[in-house]
């Protein structure tokens, strides 16, 4: 059975958001580590954290995939805003020793003119500086649509990240929708796709997916995400996601246009999309 879930509330806290989860009939989940258009946290409380871990061991979840704010951005070009943002992520990091053994994702930036390497160079120091207390999270790179200057639309990208990083402990998050607008035909060709990132990046790296369909047509490199079945990706698609071997083990997130009853109908529909 695999591990199906999608963006949760934090606000009522992690306790909570297992409860929810639970609810939906989801087995691992996500949620923004803050405000995902600002910076603002949320007070920690431990005893909360431990229930929730307690509780996250006993119903058996699979590994959560919490996601770094979208105005963290590692690479931009003011220096101030950009070590601003490096030590959100440092804070992020600290904060997911509450939820011990657990993945952390983030979009890797947007260059904003400065230029593809400096970016990378820019993203891998932050990263560097963030790991080095060696928090028990393990920080994955999303792969995104390359819309503007995004960094991270391509694996030689993702690739360059991890190799000026240095550390084996950092990995790839795949999403869907991304990747497909990125130009990457995961319809027509998921083992193509995967025998890539398998090529450039290594499947070893490969932690969590997010399950999106695509509003935009191939390579659009737009990033607009759509209930599943109902964009450009189809149903076989997910279909052939959440069995293929490399795939079918890892935590899966939703993060299509939906209130709870729609993520809730979407979870059933992958289980019944799975053979
Ligand atoms: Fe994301
Ligand atoms: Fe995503
Ligand atoms: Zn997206």
């Amino acid at each position: 059975m695999g591990f199906f879930g999608c963006h949760l509330s934090a606000s009522g806290g992690n306790t909570a958001m297992v409860k929810t989860a639970l609810s939906i009939g989801a087995n691992t989940f996500a949620f923004f580590t803050r405000n995902p258009r600002g910076s603002k946290a949320k007070k920690e409380d431990a005893a909360d954290s431990e229930k929730a871990v307690s509780m996250l061991q006993s119903e058996g979840f699979g590994k959560l995939v919490a996601h770094g704010a979208y105005t963290m951005n590692l690479c931009t070009a003011d220096a101030e805003a950009r070590q601003f943002a490096a030590e959100i992520l440092e804070d992020d990091l600290r904060r997911m020793a509450a939820l011990p053994g657990n993945f952390y994702n983030f979009h890797p930036g947007s260059h904003v003119g400065q230029g593809t390497e400096a970016g990378i160079y820019q993203i891998a120091a932050a990263l560097k500086k963030a790991l080095a207390p060696g928090y028990p999270v393990t920080v994955l790179l999303e792969t995104m649509a390359g819309k503007g200057s995004e960094i991270g639309g391509r694996f030689e990208e993702l690739r360059a990240i991890l190799d000026a990083v240095g550390s084996k402990d950092v990995g790839v998050c795949l999403d869907t929708c991304h990747v497909y607008d990125a130009g990457y035909d995961i319809v027509n060709d998921l083992d193509g796709v995967l025998a890539e990132f398998d090529r450039i990046i290594g499947l070893d790296r490969l932690k969590a997916l997010h399950l999106n369909d695509s509003k935009n047509p191939f390579a659009s490199h737009k990033d607009r995400h759509e209930c599943l079945g109902k964009g450009s990706l189809g149903i076989d698609t997910f279909r052939a996601v959440v069995n293929h071997p490399s795939l079918k083990d890892k935590p899966m997130i939703l993060e299509t246009p939906n209130e709870l009853p729609g993520y809730q109908a979407e979870i059933a529909l992958l289980r019944s999309l799975e053979s």
